[in-house]
């Protein structure tokens, strides 16, 4: 039987049988993994406070056997950060970061920028920052993360570099910008300021910490939520289904 531990964020849980939990969870090594925690609803001791769901905790486990279903041993809590279950809307953004990331990354599949990614984004949240803000920046970076970056650096169409003069036209189906002499703006080819397209520039390649940190203000919040809208309903068609309690 292998051990491990890991520093693990917990994605969600589900009780099973009389006092098992079955914990969902993710860690940079390993990715989103399952794994059942014996006797949790009863004993308080071995997992203290570790399976509410956004939680930071450090995880020992084992993989009895072939198959994927760890045996959960023991957690300690690092943070359980808080302040994302004081309103509504703090919870339903975190969620649907959680299912964002579900829905990206697939089961098994290690990948330490996303587990930092969501664990800066959940500690922002908890933190009080914008929810509103927080899930744009999120969104668009662990779009990138999991492969559909958003092409801004020349037109889709004739290949000319957009240089930050006038603006760019958002492209769905080629998943970047035109100019506005290949692309009108429509509702489906919405226009992005130059600001704002250096702004999704940032939000794709800046590390986290400086990520969290950037000030998106209104207008721009509403000129990039129809853009990624866009681009997530024609990459990812069955969800999230969390998006719908987003206003
Ligand atoms: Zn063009």
């Amino acid at each position: 039987m292998e051990n491990y531990t890991s520093r693990s964020i917990i994605m969600r849980t589900k009780e099973v049988g009389e006092t098992d939990l079955l914990v969902t969870f993710l860690c940079p090594d390993k990715g989103r993994i399952k794994g059942i925690a014996k006797g949790a609803r009863n004993s308080r001791k071995r997992f203290a406070n570790c399976f509410d769901a956004f939680c930071l905790v450090d995880l020992q486990f084992s993989l009895k056997r072939s198959g994927d279903l760890y045996l959960l041993n023991s957690g300690r809590l690092i943070n359980a950060f808080p302040g994302i279950r004081l309103d509504f809307t703090s919870l339903s953004y975190a969620s649907y970061m959680i299912e964002l990331t579900e829905i990206l990354f697939p089961w098994g599949m290690g990948d330490r920028k996303i587990f930092e990614l969501l664990r800066e984004s959940l500690d922002a949240l908890s933190r009080g920052e914008r929810a509103e803000a927080i899930a744009v920046l999120f969104e668009v970076r662990a779009m990138t993360l999991g492969g559909y970056g958003i092409n801004l650096e020349r037109c889709c169409n004739c290949g000319r570099i957009y240089k930050g003069e006038g603006k760019a036209v958002f492209k769905r189906d080629r998943g970047g910008v035109a100019c506005l002499k290949c692309q009108e703006e429509t509702a489906v080819t919405p226009g992005i300021s130059p600001q704002v397209v250096k702004m999704i520039q940032w939000m794709q390649t800046i590390p986290f910490r400086s990520l969290m940190k950037l000030e998106l203000a209104d207008k721009h919040i509403q000129e990039i939520r129809p853009v990624l809208k866009l681009h997530r309903e024609y990459h990812l068609p069955k969800g999230p289904k969390t998006v719908c309690y987003l206003t």
